[in-house]
């Protein structure tokens, strides 16, 4: 899963638009015209996903799954 972010014109600075999408989803996305509040500048900014970015949430939560089991080494 991602958040989709829009950059902001005025200060450049990406932000959420509030929606959560994995990958194949937001590249179907149709060519929508939406608007987003932003925070940076505190005004409404219209977006559309063409403009938009996914930004993988990686750094949330352990994805390393099993395979670094404790207590294995190639010792003996
Ligand atoms: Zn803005």
């Amino acid at each position: 899963m991602g958040t989709v972010v829009v950059r902001c014109a005025v200060t450049g600075l990406d932000f959420s638009v509030g929606i959560e999408t994995d990958e194949y989803s937001f590249v179907t996305l149709p060519d929508l015209r939406l608007k987003a509040r932003c925070p940076h500048c505190r005004s409404d900014h219209e977006w559309s996903p063409r403009q938009a970015r996914l930004r993988m949430d990686s750094m949330t939560g352990p994805l390393r799954g099993p395979f670094s089991a404790p207590g294995i080494s190639p010792e003996g």
